[in-house]
């Protein structure tokens, strides 16, 4: 009985071996043997990723405590020192903030620039501080998606492209910038490093969380520029308002221009504009950077002043270059005896999503097929943040961003990570690494 027992336990045991064999035979029968190893590495080697993972989410990385910015830069420098890789430190100082981490890799294959960021939302003071296992597949922690888990994907892929030999023709640079949540002035300045490094580029990834659903990924996000918004007014005694040659006062005129604003532009796909703040009155100031105002002004007195300061989100530089001239044409159509001016300071350019990053999004879908997980799909723009991606949108073909560790709550002290992705995105990412560099 017992030799019957065992044998029949065997043979089921033999069975299900064998299903899951022919499982994973049809889960990667799109990959060819070189494929097969990559995925076979990411698998064998899953708890080294999370251990680095561990490790770097807990030194704290909050933009402004440079030194800990620094020090998760260090640990990811030794690993790509290792993979053979020319590492540099790019000195923040002139944009005061921590600085980048700048990696290449020289190969005769097109070059690829794949973009990661040291920071974190969470200050040195910040109660969340510490890597927490939750269950076998999600853990929370500073950073833990946004985006440690991406640059913790990155550079496992890397390591299972050096294990099959492939990264030795690979040309590669990796851009860490150390001030992605809260980028350093002048924005020129603090984005140079990764411009240069986009210099010849045939394609860019970055390994961002995204929307934090691996169906997803990103190939548009929208840019934002602020806006200035300045009336003067003739002032008179408030009994005179409306008179031919007084006029209406500068809120008047402010108001004209928010509600033409709002009735030619409202609704156009892709396109918001806020007024954020306002101050008017018989004088007004507005202090940008602390992002506070004051105004002085009788009930009894026609406004002289008004300011307003708003953002713009557009998909395309297009896009933005028209809204800004409709906006200029509404504010230059003013009431009598009334001058405004509106002013422009762009931040994150646009991100627009054109055929070749639809391309590269059609080769990562396919990757994800082949390696068995499942389909990956555009997300709307409009749901996607600003990211350092978009800085080289002008200097390379081909960009998708979201393809880091997934999970949910970035930004805040719930940001938590499915574990379950940490393999799954390696693999996807290394088996597109492999065929880009072909
Ligand atoms: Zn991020």
């Amino acid at each position: 009985m017992i030799h019957r027992m065992a044998f029949r336990v065997l043979s089921a045991g033999i069975l299900a071996t064998g299903l899951i064999m022919a499982t994973l035979l049809a889960q990667t029968a799109g990959l060819n043997a070189d494929e097969k190893a990559l995925v076979a590495f990411v698998d064998a080697h899953n708890a080294d990723a999370l251990a680095l993972l561990e490790r770097v989410v807990n030194i704290n990385s909050g933009t402004q405590n440079h030194r800990g910015v620094q020090e998760v830069g260090q640990v990811f420098r030794q690993e790509l020192d290792t993979l053979g890789f020319k590492t540099r430190w790019v000195d923040g100082a002139p944009f005061k903030r921590a600085g980048h981490l700048v990696d290449e890799h020289a190969g005769p294959g097109p070059k690829t620039l794949l973009i990661g960021h040291l920071d974190t939302v969470f200050e040195a003071d910040s109660p969340f501080q510490k890597f927490e296992k939750i269950d076998e597949t999600h853990a929370r922690g500073p950073g833990v998606i946004d985006m440690k888990g991406g640059n913790v994907i990155l550079i496992q892929a890397l390591k299972a492209l050096a294990s099959t030999g492939t990264l030795k023709t690979m040309n590669v640079t990796i851009v860490m910038t150390g001030d992605e949540e809260d980028a350093g002035e002048p924005l020129i300045e603090a984005r140079k490093a990764l411009v240069d490094a986009a210099k010849g580029a045939a394609s860019a990834i970055g390994f961002e969380d995204g929307p934090g659903d691996p169906r997803t990924a990103v190939v548009a996000r929208r840019g934002t520029s602020a806006w200035t918004l300045r009336v003067k007014a003739q002032p008179a005694h408030s009994s005179q308002i409306f008179r031919k040659d007084i006029g209406t006062g500068a809120i008047f005129e402010a108001a004209r221009i928010l509600n033409t604003l709002r009735e030619k532009m409202a609704g156009e796909p892709h396109l918001t504009f806020n007024p954020g703040a306002i101050v008017g009155g018989t004088s007004a100031e507005f202090d940008n950077v602390q992002a506070r105002g004051t105004a002085f002004g009788k009930t009894n007195v026609i406004a002289e002043h008004a300011i307003v300061t708003g953002d713009l989100r557009t998909l395309s530089q297009g896009q933005l270059t028209k809204a800004k001239k409709t906006m200029e044409a509404i504010v230059a159509a003013t009431l009598p005896h009334a001058q405004s001016t509106i002013t422009f300071e762009d931040g994150y350019p646009p991100l627009a999503p054109t055929e070749g990053n639809h391309k590269l999004l059609a080769m990562y879908d396919k990757a994800s097929r082949d390696v068995g997980a499942g389909p990956v799909a555009a997300v709307d723009p409009d749901r996607a943040g600003a990211a350092d991606v978009s800085f080289v949108a002008g200097e390379v073909k081909m960009i998708l961003d979201g393809v880091g560790l997934m999970g949910t709550s970035d930004h805040t002290v719930k940001e938590t990570a499915d574990l379950a992705t940490l393999p799954s995105q390696t693999k996807r990412a290394a088996v597109l690494l492999y065929r880009l560099s072909k």
